[in-house]
């Protein structure tokens, strides 16, 4: 049966912005980084451990101790906190109710492999409505690398639920399609307007701006499952996504399948034809989550930093 591996933020949960947003505050209130590039697609490894090692390492010369990525992460995590209870953190339209469909059939298996730390996931799903510990997971707490992360998860999954028949991944950032082709599985883009350009362009088998056709987005799960050599053993990439490579007429075609989709449940959704200026407000009209949602969803600890109600530097478009 097919894994399905998804990122979190921008793919699971609307929390890119938010998310960069304390990330760069923590690096100006906790170690004294200003004027940070927040391109972090521009990073060696754009994860939470990744980017922290790189900045500290370029303005001090020097890796991060033990203790200074502990108390940078707490003071991140904690204001990730604040945030969300200020204006509670959303689900990715349609995610919620994907992931419960998944959950109700033996026929896909899913796991989560996520550039943020840990507890950052785990929060920011809880607030969204979503459980991080349902699932096998890996983080930027298991490497810096989104390769290593991804690689993780497919062995969290298989000592979970046996060896996959194939093994897919779903995220929103062009360093997604960058490890999938290192680790040599397909990637599955989410994103609208430009970034699903960017997707395409990267190497996404298909886009989606989110998962509000569940049909469809299933059916592109199982047309690359259908593909020959899926599953086979990961630490033996290469060979995959050679085999990947050579489906250029597949990739067209789901391609396809994935901008008909797009189009589809932008109708469905809005009624309306797409444009360009809707077309990049795909997801922001959800409503809002209570802070009740946290309940049971695996998340008890950060309490929200109390010192500063700023909401952080504006014109951060990209983020993990
Ligand atoms: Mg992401």
């Amino acid at each position: 049966m097919p894994l399905v591996i998804f990122d979190i933020d921008g793919t699971l949960t609307q929390t890119t912005n938010a998310d960069a947003n304390c990330f760069v505050r923590s690096l100006a209130e906790v170690c004294g980084f200003r004027e940070v590039d927040t391109d972090w697609s521009g990073y060696k490894h754009a994860t939470d451990s990744g980017v922290f090692h790189e900045i500290h390492q370029d303005r001090t010369g020097r890796p991060p101790s033990a203790f200074e990525i502990s108390r940078f992460r707490q003071h991140f995590v904690g204001l990730l906190a604040q945030m969300s209870y200020e204006a509670p953190f959303t689900a990715v339209r349609g995610a919620s109710l994907l992931l419960s469909r998944l959950a109700g059939k033996a026929e896909h298996r899913v796991a989560l492999a996520t550039g943020a730390w840990r507890d950052s996931a785990r929060l920011k799903m809880a607030c969204a409505g979503l459980c991080y510990d349902h699932y096998p997971a890996a983080s930027s707490d298991d490497a810096l690398d989104r390769d290593s992360i991804i690689r993780r998860s497919i062995e969290r999954a298989a000592e979970r639920y046996g060896r996959p028949d194939s093994t897919v991944y779903v995220g929103d950032g062009v360093w997604d399609a960058r490890a999938c082709r290192s680790v040599g599985i397909p990637f599955i883009g989410i994103g609208a307007g430009s970034q699903a350009t960017r997707l395409s362009a990267a190497g996404a088998v298909s886009v989606f701006p989110d998962f509000s056709d569940a049909d469809m987005f299933l059916s592109s799960v199982h047309e690359i499952a259908a593909w020959p050599n899926q599953g086979a053993p990961v630490n033996q990439a290469g060979a995959p996504w050679l085999q990947f490579e050579r489906s250029a007429s597949r990739i067209a075609e789901l391609g396809s399948l994935g901008r008909k989709a797009e189009k589809e449940s932008r109708g469905k959704v809005d009624n309306v034809p797409m444009d360009s200026e809707r077309e990049a407000e795909t997801i922001s009209f959800l409503p809002r989550l209570s802070a009740s949602r946290f309940r049971g969803c695996g998340y008890s600890g950060a309490k929200p930093n109390t010192h500063s109600s700023g909401r952080g530097p504006a014109g951060i478009s990209t983020r993990k």
